[in-house]
């Protein structure tokens, strides 16, 4: 692939909002889930798609005086983005973005997801958006999130960290730490495995070049 055609191909692919939180966690639970299809359902992931339908309901309801709108669709022209909020308040200071979760809290992962809603949110409808919330669906708590400079920047680069990733088709090793630990893509992504396999190609590679040295000194 040439660099002019690389561009174009950059320029059409459009990046899944909620896949931002996979990609944030691990590159590869994102690539085999976006590039190869596994997805493992487990306790989380059926609770997650039971609680999703519960606010797809696509209702509008006002709570002491504000809108409360579920399940809208967003996009980002300027981004490549497209995806949905679970819940938008719309406050009189601005829209308030509010996203579900069901499985434990895995580190701040979830904040890109919500971020890039805000950008979406912010593009759309010509306003700022500054602040938004996770809602815990075990805890029934929120968590606030504050749209930061720093926050921003680092979703707008996984964004495109993202699309990269979708036009290359490469499915990055594994991270091999404490994240597989939790990650309900274990069984298929094997990172022991993959990761013993890769270090054996290493030294297999390096042992040829100094092989091939060696003779080439003979
Ligand atoms: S098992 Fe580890 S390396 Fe594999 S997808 Fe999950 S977090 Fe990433």
């Amino acid at each position: 692939m040439d660099g002019a055609n690389a561009d174009e191909d950059l320029d059409l692919v459009e990046v899944l909002i909620s896949a931002l939180e996979h990609f944030s966690y691990c590159p590869r639970q994102y690539g085999l889930i976006h590039l190869e299809q596994t997805f493992d359902q487990n306790i989380y992931t059926i609770r997650g798609q039971l609680a999703h339908e519960r606010v797809d309901a696509g209702e509008v309801e006002l709570t002491e005086g504000i809108r409360v709108e579920r399940a809208i669709p967003l996009w980002s022209d300027r981004l490549g983005l497209r995806g949905k909020a679970d819940v938008v308040e719309f406050r009189p200071d601005g829209p308030y973005p509010i996203e579900y979760k069901v499985g434990p809290p895995r580190g701040k992962h979830a904040d890109v997801q919500l971020c890039a809603q805000a950008l979406c949110l912010e593009e759309m409808l010509g306003v700022s958006v500054a602040r938004g919330a996770i809602f815990h669906v075990a805890t029934r708590r929120r968590r606030e999130v504050e749209f930061s400079e720093l926050l921003r920047d680092r979703t707008t680069g996984l964004v495109e960290a993202t699309r990269q990733m979708l036009v290359t088709q490469v499915l990055p090793p594994p991270v091999n730490d404490a994240r597989c630990g939790h990650c309900s893509l274990v069984e298929s992504c094997l990172p022991d495995v993959v990761s013993d396999r890769l270090r054996l190609e290493q030294v297999d590679g390096q042992a040829f070049e100094l092989a091939a040295e060696a003779s080439a000194t003979q």
